[in-house]
């Protein structure tokens, strides 16, 4: 059996007395696109959050790669790792957010080269010619030199999947990443990850895209209330939901 890249087994997380994430079990297997979809608020953003160790979980074991998120286990007994350990994790980790964040006072060549150079030290000239390539394929060449501001919300966004794509990650975890954009723009961000899916990249996507889901997805989970209500094939999911809490969202979203 291959190690799942991300295996949840009751998974709760709470903000004080907000009990957020409420036992969530899930695998996603290497290679795979796995679509998350659920009303505002349900905890998908909290859920990968955690994947990444922007939050710790209360309860429950998070693996990635077959890695505990943020703890060692020896025998029975878990340790927290260091914070020089959990960056080394993270930074395998690559992150696209709603919002791109983009460094404003950088080109889209310079935010591209960042992390390499700063996290790992890398040379200049070894981040460079890869930041070349990645905007290459993200279909931003000849935007090197521009500075954010000059960019459309899309062109953004896909600078900010070169930037997460530099450190060369094992995981993709994607928080809506079309919903700041005007419609004529969300389908060259959505291309360029169906050209990451090709490629064998495994993702996690939050998205409120269904054509996306159904066409690329290879499995599709819907939560609600900080559970996993139901899970399975992209197509099976649409098209026949089981639930009635499922059936509802869809109505809402399709
Ligand atoms: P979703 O991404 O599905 O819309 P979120 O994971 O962002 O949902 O949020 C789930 C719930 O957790 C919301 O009620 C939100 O207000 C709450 N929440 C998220 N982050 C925090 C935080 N840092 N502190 C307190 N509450 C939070
Ligand atoms: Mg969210």
């Amino acid at each position: 059996m291959t190690t799942p890249m991300v295996k949840a087994e009751g998974v709760h997380k709470s903000f004080g007395a907000a009990h957020i994430l409420k036992g969530i079990d899930l695998e996603v297997a290497p290679r795979e696109v796995f679509c998350l979809i659920g009303p505002s608020g349900s905890g998908k953003s909290t859920f990968l959050r955690c994947i990444n160790h922007l939050e710790q979980i209360n309860a429950g074991r998070l693996s990635v790669d077959g890695q505990l998120v943020g703890y060692r286990q020896k025998g029975d007994k878990l340790y927290e790792l260091k914070d020089s350990e959990v960056a080394l994790q993270r930074r395998d980790i690559g992150m696209v957010f709603q919002r791109f964040n983009l460094f404003p006072h950088m080109t889209a060549l310079e935010n591209v080269m960042e992390a390499p150079i700063q996290v790992k030290g890398e040379a200049k000239a070894v981040a460079r010619a890869r930041a070349e390539k990645l905007l290459d394929r993200v279909g931003l060449a000849d935007k090197a030199k521009n500075y954010p501001t000059q960019l459309s919300g899309g062109q953004q966004q896909r600078v900010a999947i070169a930037r997460a794509l530099a450190m060369e990650p094992k995981l993709m975890l994607f928080d809506e990443p079309t919903s700041a954009l005007d419609p004529e723009l969300v389908g060259d961000v959505l291309d360029v990850m169906r050209g990451l899916a090709e490629d064998g990249m495994t993702m996690i996507v939050v998205t409120h895209e269904m054509g996306f889901a159904r066409e690329v997805g290879d499995a599709l989970v819907f939560m609600d209330d900080g559970v996993v209500v139901e899970s399975g094939h992209p197509r099976d999911v649409l098209t026949n939901p089981q639930h009635d809490r499922t059936k509802s969202f869809l109505s809402k979203v399709l």
